[in-house]
């Protein structure tokens, strides 16, 4: 935390509320810093991330519901069904310089006090994935399907089979996602985790063959688009590609659902894979973090008088703590859940049997959820961890038979690591729990698994 602000409502004046931050990194950048006699020195802001009316606030610009109010490009919008919507998929794109010349007079309202650091103002500003994708267009498509207009919705009978298979799928996520299916009725209360949850793994599974094939077809398109975007791996050499899948996506999201709804929120899907392109996949520039700590801030007051004292003063108490006490990093207790049932492979049978470990901030497990694995391109479940000596961590893994494609469209599925796979080869190997880098989250569908490589660890 860098520095804290409270107020009985939003700041009236962003340059007010700006001014000992600019000033400090103007200094900073131009001075650097001075820390136990060493100097360092400090860079600009590379990014800046907030929600929608915290950029338009910092940048004072037009709020997002009004005329000329994207970020990215210039088009002005147009009024359809009491919106304003941006139907231009090829508009110009804005650039730092226009940008600071103020050319566009109806994007801007007053001078931003960042101009003054020499940041880039459009390009240094993240479209937030967290708010623009989960809370936004996949908020939307569950909407549009529980209670939009009649064309749009699904039959209460799919809603009830769907919302019962996603409820049924929560014993086989990994146990470090805090937030578990949940009926989509009650889609008003899910949390962001939820609607990406739903997007990368669940959705996929629980809609094959519940929606109107180009429905299906529509969601699997911005699946895998965002899927890419959220992959290191994926995101390097198939950005272009995803920026194509997210114009396909916006074009038949119109097609399907109407033009009224290609809004701000909508329409910035476009731009995302352009904040990939710079700054890598999107997990890199996202909200989460920060909301997540602030929900952690707000939890540190309890008295409604002076909340900032109360904050800083509990911040700092838990980092005196943090530095006072001692970690420790045992092997053992990195490894839960002794047991002696086996199997243990020929040569490993006086290992120490165990059901349950850490290893590098994950969790392998033999239980559901937490034992399924990409080892050299096919999917394997853990069935034991043996421990030889305390220095080596070995997985007892069963492979599958190999998986076939679970989608073809957009793309063949398997080009995504995503697969699905039915029996078990019934042969047990042993490998280095190093070696179980990829992890999978196996769902079941029907009388198959799919597999699909997991992104979050929460
Ligand atoms: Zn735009």
């Amino acid at each position: 935390m860098i520095s804290l602000y409270a107020g009985p409502s939003k700041p009236p004046s962003v340059h007010e509320y700006m001014k000992d931050v600019v000033e400090e990194f103007k200094r900073l950048t131009k001075e650097g810093l001075y820390f136990n006699e060493k100097h360092y020195s400090v860079p600009l802001p590379d990014a800046f991330i907030c929600d929608a009316p915290a950029r338009a606030f910092l940048k004072c610009i037009k709020g997002h519901s009004g005329y000329s109010s994207c970020e990215p490009c210039v088009q002005p919008g147009v009024h359809l069904k009491g919106k304003i919507v941006y139907p231009d998929m090829e508009a110009a794109l804005r650039t730092d310089a226009q940008f600071d010349e103020m050319l566009d007079e109806e994007h801007h309202r007053d001078m931003s006090p960042l101009r003054e650091l020499g940041v880039g103002l459009v390009t240094s500003f993240v479209l937030d994935y967290m708010h623009l994708v989960c809370l936004g267009i996949v908020r939307k498509l569950v909407s549009l399907w529980v209670k939009g207009p009649l064309t749009c919705r699904i039959s209460s009978s799919v809603l009830s089979v769907v919302s019962e298979n996603l409820k049924r799928l929560r014993q086989n996520l990994p146990r470090n996602f805090s937030r578990k299916p949940r009926s989509l009725y009650e889609y008003s209360q899910w949390k962001a985790t939820e609607f990406r949850q739903f997007l990368l793994y669940t959705g996929p599974v629980v809609l094959f063959k519940a929606l109107p094939k180009c429905v299906y077809n529509n969601f699997l398109v911005l699946s895998v688009a965002i899927r890419i975007l959220l992959s290191p791996e994926l995101c390097s050499d198939y950005c272009d590609y995803a920026e194509k899948l997210l114009k396909f996506f916006v074009t038949n999201f119109a097609k399907i659902y109407g033009s009224e709804f290609l809004v701000y929120n909508t329409h910035g899907l476009i731009h995302l894979a352009q904040d990939a392109r710079k700054y890598g996949a999107l997990d890199s520039v996202l909200c989460f973090p920060f909301e997540n700590y602030l929900g952690h801030l707000k939890r540190m007051v309890r008295r409604p008088q002076n909340p900032v004292e109360q904050i800083v003063r509990r911040v700092d108490e838990k980092q005196t703590f943090n530095r006072d006490s001692k970690g420790s990093s045992a092997l053992e207790e990195h490894l839960k859940q002794p047991h002696f049932s086996g199997p243990t492979p020929p040569g490993f049978s006086t290992c120490t049997q165990f059901k349950q470990c850490q290893y590098k901030g994950m969790t392998i497990s033999c239980s559901p959820g937490n034992n399924c694995f990409e080892i050299n391109s096919r999917v394997a479940l853990v069935r034991n961890l043996l421990v030889s000596s305390m220095t080596d961590i070995f997985a007892v893994c069963e492979f599958f038979n190999t998986g076939t494609c679970f989608f073809d469209y957009p793309v063949a599925s398997s080009s995504l690591g995503i697969t699905v796979v039915s029996a078990l080869t019934g042969q047990f190997f042993v490998v280095p729990v190093a070696q179980l880098s990829k992890k999978l989250v196996l769902l079941p569908m029907t009388d198959v698994y799919v597999a699909l490589p997991q992104l979050h660890d929460y």
